[in-house]
């Protein structure tokens, strides 16, 4: 859809289309008049002529308007964070330990709950951790597009050192361009050695910051405890720097981590609130399905009314459900309703084309 033919863009552009194919060729592109261009190179010819290009809004881009945030709206959020490394190396203890030292509040009898991602406070300073098989999470909501780490820590085992899957985190943090910090875990074993471990990592171009890089790298036990703190802090540290910030008034936006059909709740699905504010009542549009939120519940299991940037909370309310990694937004009831018809009406035409080709292929087979 976003390409245009030679003829067409010399009669957009009021020029002769021998005049347009010279201009091409100047740009090395061999185009014959009835031949399409896409719609960078449209861009780039026209530019030369002085006209702007706008490529054509789709239906669902006119329903959905992009809000710009002014930056004077924008208010510090907490860092999100995602523990990545290789099987074993203590992902699931360290997420569990950080939890247990610092969850927000231990009243209401410090019941946790699993919901795919939780929020502690250091200092008066929340962090919230995706809870979520880290690895799969992270790729998942990337080949969607969605970008919900600001933080990646890297666990790896002081006894084992650097593994394939260590060095796929690494290469998974870097393509998203996430800052990494390495805990170096298991450092109560007797046969620890973080030294090694952190030579492994210059390999990669992680330099720790006392060998002169500026990689963080914190030595923990999530055995025994030992080092979490200074982890916490670190990881505020980086986010400090990082200044993250985001609009909390204005209509939410966000991400599925986690989905599931409830028994007796029905579709429900743990979603990051990334921009706004959600609250119950709003109506969103989620992937291909949409809802209107009907209750919320808290990583500590308490029924909230409303969701802040950064907050992770399970929502209740939506038709059906949605993928882990989808986006969500607050729309008016009707465009939610419309845009997912739309949505989910191109999927089935999708579907159908493939099976058409596969058909035909089978036929082709035969003969
Ligand atoms: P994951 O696969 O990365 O999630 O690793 P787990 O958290 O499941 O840990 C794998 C094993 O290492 C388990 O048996 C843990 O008890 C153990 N483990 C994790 N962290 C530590 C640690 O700091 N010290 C010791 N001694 N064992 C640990
Ligand atoms: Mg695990």
């Amino acid at each position: 859809p976003e390409t245009i033919t030679v003829r067409e863009l010399a009669e957009k552009l009021n020029r002769n289309p021998a005049e347009i194919m010279k201009k091409l060729m100047g740009l090395g592109i061999m185009a014959a008049i009835n031949q399409t261009i896409d719609f960078e190179t449209a861009e780039i010819l026209a530019a030369e002529f002085d006209v702007a290009v706008e490529s054509e809004k789709t239906e669902e881009e006119e329903l959905l308007q992009e809000i710009v945030d002014d930056e004077a709206n924008l208010v510090p959020r907490p860092p999100v964070v995602t523990v990545m490394g290789h099987v074993d190396h203590g992902k699931t203890s360290l997420l569990d330990a950080i939890r247990k030292t610092n969850v927000v509040s231990s009243e209401a009898g410090g019941i946790t709950q699993h919901i795919g991602a939780y929020q502690v406070e250091i200092e008066g300073e929340k962090i919230t951790f995706i809870d979520t098989p880290g690895h799969e999470a992270f790729t998942a909501m990337r080949a969607r597009g969605a970008q919900v780490t600001d933080i990646a820590v890297l666990v790896v085992a002081a006894d084992d050192g650097v593994m394939p899957q260590t060095v796929e985190a690494i290469n998974h943090a870097k393509a998203a361009g996430v800052p990494i910090i390495v805990a170096i875990n298991k450092v109560d074993k007797p046969d620890a050695n973080p030294d090694r471990v952190k030579q492994q990592l210059t390999e990669y171009n992680l330099v720790a910051e006392e060998w002169g890089g500026d990689t963080i790298m914190v030595p923990v036990s999530a055995k025994t405890g030992k080092g979490i703190q200074q982890l916490l802090e670190m990881i505020l540290l980086v986010a400090e720097m990082r200044e993250l910030a985001a609009n909390p008034n204005r209509p939410a936006e966000g991400v599925v981590i986690e989905s599931r059909l409830d028994k007796g709740r029905g579709p429900v699905a743990t979603v990051l609130v990334q921009k706004g504010t959600l609250r119950v009542g709003d109506s969103i549009l989620c992937g291909l399905t949409w809802g209107k939120v009907r209750a919320m519940v808290d990583d500590r299991g308490q029924r909230v009314e409303t969701a802040e940037p950064s907050c992770p909370v399970e929502v209740v309310g939506l038709e059906e459900v949605p993928m882990a990694g989808d986006i969500f937004r607050v729309v008016d009831e009707k465009i939610a309703k419309q845009v997912s018809a739309m949505r989910l009406d191109e999927k089935k035409r999708e579907e159908q084309a493939k099976t058409a080709r596969v058909s035909l292929d089978d036929l082709f087979k035969q003969i």
